[in-house]
């Protein structure tokens, strides 16, 4: 069921930010889901609180604040799940994080 679904999570040496960015510019229809690297130990509600799915065109996810070093959408606190299948991402978000919902960012409104 989620095999439309690309988990960009950078490691060491890697640019996986670069590959991200490729996929959001290529996929404009598409959904992002933002989930903190650490979601296996922090808290459930801090976990609800900090994950997200967005749309690809959400400056959040798209584009680097000047506060922000260029690898910080895949190398830093979170990683990153694209498909162009909303129902498909918010499942695959659900089965990761245990949540029972994921919380919209207001780009989905
Ligand atoms: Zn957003």
């Amino acid at each position: 069921m989620d095999e439309g679904c690309i988990v960009f999570n950078e490691t060491e040496g890697i640019d996986t930010d670069k590959h991200y960015i490729a996929w959001i510019n290529a996929n404009k229809n598409g959904y992002v889901l933002s989930i903190p690297k650490n979601y296996r130990t922090i808290s459930k509600l801090f976990l609800s609180k900090t994950t997200r799915i967005h749309r690809v065109n959400c400056y959040l996810i798209s584009k680097y604040s000047k506060f922000q070093q260029s690898s910080s959408f895949t190398g830093k606190k979170y990683f990153k799940i694209c498909s162009t299948n909303q129902s498909d991402l918010t499942q695959k978000a659900i089965h990761i994080t245990g949540l029972f919902m994921i919380e919209k960012c207001r780009c989905m409104n």
